[in-house]
């Protein structure tokens, strides 16, 4: 058995996120508020990946991803494998696969937008520009890198 295998398997019930680019797991653990439901989390980082050189890992206990939690994730992570886990079973393989727009997590840079105005709620337009992702507010019409984008604390 390989090392991989027992550190996925290592999991009882949960979700483990692999294949993330090194450097965006914390980043996805604050954006999608994983800390908060005080869930157990383990999370690898710099591990050496054959496909990314350098990836992160996260495994998060006793909660079970959505598929559209995992289309918002593949927003920082497009190559990510999601398991989901039970009696350390992976029951469930979630591929990845960009949203086209991501609504209710993000607030829009642009001070200026109407959405800081009113209570309306923000929606975002995912667009892929090569290995570049970028959210494109409803609204204003801004574009914004994925990487430049703050959860709101609204949410
Ligand atoms: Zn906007």
């Amino acid at each position: 058995m390989t090392n991989k295998t027992l550190s996925v398997s290592a999991i009882n019930n949960g979700t483990v996120i692999d294949h993330i680019p090194s450097g965006y797991a914390l980043r996805i653990i604050h954006l999608f508020r994983f800390l908060h439901d005080k869930n157990k989390i383990t999370v690898g980082l710099n591990l050496p990946s054959k496909r990314l050189g350098l990836k992160d890992l996260i495994k998060i206990e006793n909660r079970m991803l959505t598929d559209l939690e995992a289309s918002e994730i593949a927003i920082f992570a497009p190559e990510a494998t999601i398991n989901i886990v039970n009696d350390f079973e992976v029951i469930k393989k979630i591929e990845t696969k960009l949203p086209t727009n991501i609504a209710n997590i993000f607030h829009c840079l642009n001070t200026k937008c109407i959405t800081h105005k009113e209570q309306t709620e923000s929606v975002f337009y995912v667009k892929e520009q090569g290995k570049q992702v970028k959210l494109i507010c409803h609204y204003c019409e801004k574009s914004f890198e994925r990487d430049q984008i703050k959860r709101s604390a609204r949410y």
